[in-house]
């Protein structure tokens, strides 16, 4: 699953922002961790989607520190479990982890945590890609930002929970709140020290334009055409299947096909 979490070094301690969805790739990120020495001093997750979560099963099963989340997300992580479960199971098989753990720790939009005396800000956004996504900002300066999903760089996107609205709203929280010239990470595409905001607002609007002048006559293929239209617009597809996903879900909410 190409999906990016992060470590952060400190002087003295790592902090692991978001932690992949797999058992491999959270034991991967376990294996940085250390090689690099220092010890564990929490995992942060930016939002409510299981790709960036479910690793941690792998990571602090054996061992009890801090797992911070805006309490939203928290709340939307342990509500869908379940469901997760259903969707993920066929399709990874034992890559996603048996026994998922749940952050311990909530925080409040604008509370800091610190863990070896560097602070960690939550923008608390609310729903957006999912159902509750957040913003980690590092520092005094708040120079250094971990953005989640609330923008994907350059890749296909997940619109299925139905948020893009809220979702549009908070890349224009975003534009505010960031700090100019702030180095921004995203959950998914490569490092980026410009943020992809008005990529994404383009991408959004084109695919639920796409749905909306689809026809829905013969739903496998408007379905088709939804795809074309997304792979014309962003030939390069790794994360295409979220965006496949996402067209019977986002076409449903706007009432182009029955409930069901
Ligand atoms: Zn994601």
């Amino acid at each position: 699953m190409p999906v990016n979490a992060y470590v952060v070094e400190t002087q003295r301690a790592v902090v692991i922002i978001d932690s992949t969805l797999t058992v491999s790739d959270g034991r991967a990120l376990r294996s940085i961790v250390g090689d690099i020495g220092k010890p564990l001093e929490a995992i942060l997750v930016t939002h409510a989607h299981p790709d960036h979560y479910g690793g941690a099963a792998e990571i602090i099963s054996d061992a009890q520190v801090p797992f911070v989340a805006a309490g939203g997300v928290d709340a939307v992580i342990r509500r869908d479990d379940e469901v997760k479960e259903q969707i993920i199971r066929p399709m990874f098989g034992d890559e996603w982890p048996h026994e998922r753990v749940f952050p311990n720790h909530t925080i409040n939009d604008g509370e800091t945590v610190s863990f070896d005396g560097v602070p960690f800000t939550v923008i608390d956004l609310g729903p957006g890609e999912s159902p509750h996504d957040s913003v980690w900002l590092v520092g005094d300066d708040r120079k250094l930002a971990f953005a989640g999903d609330s923008a994907y760089e350059h890749v296909h996107c997940y619109l299925a929970d139905g948020f893009w609205e809220s979702w549009l709203a908070n890349i224009g929280r975003l534009r505010s709140e960031l700090p100019t010239a702030a180095e921004v990470y995203f959950g998914h595409g490569a490092p980026t020290s410009s943020p992809p905001f008005d990529w994404q607002e383009d991408y959004i609007a084109t695919f639920v334009d796409a749905i909306r002048t689809a026809d829905w006559s013969d739903p496998e293929a408007a379905k088709a055409a939804v795809v074309n239209a997304m792979t014309d617009y962003l030939p390069a597809g790794d994360l295409q299947f979220l965006m496949e996903l996402s067209v019977e879900p986002v076409a449903r909410q706007l009432g182009l096909i029955g409930a069901g």
